[in-house]
């Protein structure tokens, strides 16, 4: 990582004991979705109960990491500052193909979102702790 001025502040997610799995992942490499053993169902964002049956078993799973557009924005304001020199930027919300929808940067596109477009996970390191997800377009 480039220094940054100011990284030290770099505000972080609200990371809990309900959603650190996720967190973890994104470091690893890796989507990792809470989903429910009662019904089978993903969800987000991470909570200690299914939003669906209200069963407290979770069970942490990989998902695939692709997904389509549903909508999508473009941002002018930062989320953190290291995206600073890169507003405005895309951002699109993507229903997984496990179901939950997931809201992240668009990277890796010259042409805008479309709304049905197929992306594919990616995670971008923002220092030696935090890595975000973001989502590339999905080739073919
Ligand atoms: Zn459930």
């Amino acid at each position: 990582m480039t220094g940054i001025e100011g990284q030290d502040l770099l505000p972080r997610p609200r990371i809990s004991p309900d959603n650190a799995p996720f967190w973890e992942g994104c470091r690893e490499g890796r989507l990792m979705l809470p989903t429910c053993t009662g019904c089978g169902r993903a969800h987000l964002p991470p909570g200690p109960v299914c939003p669906f049956c209200l069963s407290s078993a979770l069970d942490w799973r990989e998902a695939k990491g692709t997904g389509t557009i549903s909508t999508w924005t473009v941002v002018h304001k930062v989320w953190f500052p290291i995206f600073a020199d890169r507003v405005p930027y895309n951002v699109i919300q993507v229903q997984l193909d496990e179901g939950p929808r997931l809201t992240a940067r668009l990277v890796e596109s010259d042409a805008p979102p479309k709304v049905g477009q197929r992306v594919s996970v990616l995670f971008e390191q923002l220092d030696a702790e935090l890595a975000m997800p973001a989502f590339r377009p999905l080739a073919g």
